[in-house]
This record gives C-alpha cells, structure tokens and sequence, in this order.
C-alpha cells in the first residue's frame, strides 16, 4: 500500500518524453512539459482490477515512474528536493473523453482523474540516489511488450519538476507524483493483463475487467 499522506496530492506530469509528445501530435522542441493532478481516489493499491469505466471506449494506458515526496514545502530549488520512495504505476486516459475536452477547451479531470485511473505498484523505500541505480520501465500487454523506455528520458528530471510544482502548488510529503509516460501509449480492453515493470525492482500486475 503506498504510503499516501492524508490530505496528500497526486500529480502527474505531461508530455515529459520527446517521443509521446511527438505521437500525440505536438512537437516536442515547443512544447514544454506540464502537470495536473488526480484526486486520492483515483489510486488503485496493488492487487485490484481496474474496472473499464462505463462512459469511454478507448482507455489508453501510459506507463510512468511513479515517486513519493519527501520534502515538502513552496518554491523548492531543485537540490532541495527528494523522494522517499518510488513506485511504477499507470496514468489510465479516456483517451476519447480527452480528445472532446480539448477540443472544447475544458478540463481534463474526467478523462484521467477518474476512480481508479492511477494504478501503482507497492513502493520501494528510498531517496534519490537509490532511484539511480534503475534505469527501464516496460509494460506488458498479454504477455507482449508494448511500452517501454529509459526514466532518464524525461525532459523534465525528477528535481526539476518538483522545483516546478512547488513554484505554484506546496509539496507535501508523501504526495505521489506520476512522471509522464514514455512512447507507446494505447488501448486496454476487457479481459487485458497489465505488467508493468521498474528494472526488477517494482512490478504491477493488473487485470482489466
Ligand atoms: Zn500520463
């Protein structure tokens, strides 16, 4: 079970990876990464399905590295930062849902903050120094890799980008934050298995029912 503080956040970054920006249609050398968040009950402990939700049909999985706050607080430089653990979870996307609201111009909450859209495996205890010793994240699809990629891709690093959040939002430990996802988004169905994979460090087994 993550530790998750009372009261804690979860916020997940966008368009942190070259490539997925370049697949979802924008160019990466423009456009600079972002974040939303997710409510508590958008989290999904170990162990439990994720139900297909019944107003989309085209929920998209997106693998990220997923890292537990330690240092709270506003206007944090970047070495002031740190994590206490990390995780590997699942920013699960209406993908149609999400495509209507941008073209409305309105809020994304239902298409990735519904209940159950954030999947995370157990933590593993530890700050930053020991989250460098991992380097690959992967998911597997029914037994077929589907995503994959190096968390060191990331455009904005795991210091940066809660330098960034904490310019507009506090930090407080124990928020989780999802760190965006790699190339190689796309649809789950029905009847799926999800393993998702940090090294051999974290891994997350998820049915889709
Ligand atoms: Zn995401």
């Amino acid at each position: 079970m993550p530790d998750f503080a009372p009261g804690g956040k979860i916020i997940c970054i966008g368009r942190n990876y070259a490539e997925h920006a370049a697949e979802m249609g924008h160019d990466p050398e423009r456009s600079q990464p972002f974040f939303f968040f997710k409510p508590a009950s958008a989290l999904l402990l170990p162990g439990e399905d994720f139900i297909y939700p019944d107003f989309s049909r085209e929920v998209h999985h997106e693998l990220e590295l997923v890292v537990r706050v330690a240092v709270g607080g506003r206007h944090l430089k970047t070495e002031q930062t740190e994590i206490n653990g990390f995780a590997i979870g699942l920013d699960m996307t209406c993908r149609d849902l999400q495509r209507v609201a941008k073209q409305q111009g309105r809020p994304w909450e239902l298409a990735k903050g519904f209940d159950g859209s954030a999947p995370c495996s157990e933590f593993i205890a530890g700050n930053l120094q020991d989250l460098e010793k991992t380097s690959a994240i992967t998911l597997e699809r029914n037994g077929v890799i589907v995503q994959s990629g190096l968390w060191r891709d990331m455009i904005w690093s795991i210091p940066e980008l809660m330098a960034e959040v904490s310019r507009y939002i506090a930090l407080t430990p124990g928020d989780l934050i999802f760190t965006g996802t790699p190339a190689g988004v796309g649809e789950v169905a029905r009847g799926d298995r999800l393993i998702a994979r940090l090294d051999d460090v974290c891994k997350l087994t998820l049915s889709v029912i």
